[in-house]
């Protein structure tokens, strides 16, 4: 358990207790949301280890855009803009100021694509990501965790240090950054998924076991200032006009390293408030999300589509677990080797409806809901079809 903050030290006050209910390989988890009340940083207390978090990114990695399996395309494109959109927050600040880019969390070499003049590194813990960023888009990439890149590479120094979507997996954020100030020339780029603008929509969206950080622009910025990184600008990103994979709103952030210190700001809104008003109007939302499930016979054999975190919370915080589920699909492979409850996680199969096997399917995730019942619109008529959103 993580007592203290990691920028000032002080002990952190536990805010908010999560219980999770994960496939058998993690099973039951309570998740420990702590928050620093001087700087705002809000955190995971109890986080998988380093060693299962490492486990996971290098042989498990759901962030392979680009690789023939992979089964949204609705998501390639999403990222794809995503990677513009941040090229062009970037360009519109520091333009023609920056001639060297560090990737860390280069994912399959997409972004690194996209700023063909300038000289580029990736760093990536996934193999194959790897494989696919020389083959695809002729980007250099360094195979392994940043720790491992930092020790073994005496180091050069890049203009642009870029993050997206990587601070928020980081144990020791303050600790993360100080590394990457040492091999900094300039300019940091974060983007993270942010607190300060709240969407009321899948349960307690933020919240997920891959993610140890939860940032606010107030714990963001103390983290960067106390490192003597100013802030340049930012920029909040709404789910509903840019496309992103969950429902979260996100920020991207460009920070400029400086030898001066800097006053540390005051911000309206503290990160304590918006965090508690965040898990408040989650709370509100459960019971509409229970009396759904309560809708669902306990005898009928019931199929569950989504394996992932939103499933966790539900089995849970809800009754769902005490129907009769007969099944769980999802379709990413990776899952496939797990099982929940004893029962195994396996693709769709509509020979599953025609052969009676199941009478009803509960799509379980938010941000896939719409994909899903396009899917299973043809066979509404076998099946009864339980959604848990107006989208
Ligand atoms: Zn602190």
């Amino acid at each position: 358990m993580i007592e203290n903050c990691c920028i000032c030290g002080k002990k952190v006050e536990t805010i908010f207790k999560l219980p999770c209910i994960y496939p058998d390989n993690i099973g039951h988890y309570t998740q420990h949301i702590g928050i620093c009340e001087s700087c705002g940083l809000a955190f995971t207390q109890n986080p998988f280890t380093a060693q299962q978090l490492e486990d996971r990114y290098k042989n498990n990695s759901k962030y392979e855009y680009d690789s023939d399996d992979y089964y949204n395309i609705d998501i390639d494109e999403a990222y794809a803009k995503r990677c513009i959109r941040q090229k062009n927050f970037i360009d519109s600040n520091i333009d023609g100021d920056y001639s060297t880019i560090l990737e860390i969390g280069a994912a399959s070499g997409y972004n690194l694509s996209l700023y063909k003049d300038k000289e580029v590194l990736g760093v990536e813990p996934s193999k194959k990501n790897c494989i696919l960023a020389n083959k695809n888009y002729n980007v250099n990439m360094y195979n392994g965790m940043f720790s491992e890149y930092i020790n073994e590479n005496n180091c050069q120094k890049y203009d642009l240090i870029f993050l997206s979507h990587t601070l928020e997996h980081i144990v020791n954020p303050y600790e993360f950054i100080k590394q990457c100030r040492s091999i900094c020339n300039k300019y940091i780029f974060i983007e993270v998924p942010t607190i300060d603008c709240q969407l009321v929509d899948e349960l307690f969206a933020i919240f997920s076991d891959e993610h140890v950080n939860y940032f606010s622009l107030e714990g963001l910025t103390n983290m960067m200032n106390s490192l003597n990184f100013q802030l340049i600008s930012s920029n909040i990103i709404h789910h509903s006009n840019v496309q992103i994979q969950l429902g979260y709103s996100v920020m991207s952030t460009l920070w400029k390293k400086t030898d001066e210190n800097i006053n540390k700001s005051i911000f309206i809104q503290s990160s304590k408030n918006l965090f508690q008003y965040y898990i408040n109007s989650n709370n509100n939302k459960l019971p509409k999300i229970q009396s759904l499930i309560n809708n669902i016979d306990d005898n009928e054999k019931l199929a569950i589509w989504g394996v992932g975190n939103h499933l966790a919370k539900l089995l849970a915080n809800t009754d769902l677990c005490k129907k009769n589920i007969v099944k769980f699909y999802d379709s990413d492979v990776h899952k496939h080797s797990s099982t929940v409850f004893n029962k195994p996680i396996a693709s769709f199969d509509e020979s599953d409806i025609f052969e009676k096997r199941i009478d009803s399917i509960l799509v379980a995730t938010y941000s896939a809901q719409k994909t899903i019942c396009k899917i299973l619109d043809k066979h509404k008529n076998n099946c009864k079809i339980y959604c848990l959103y107006d989208l």
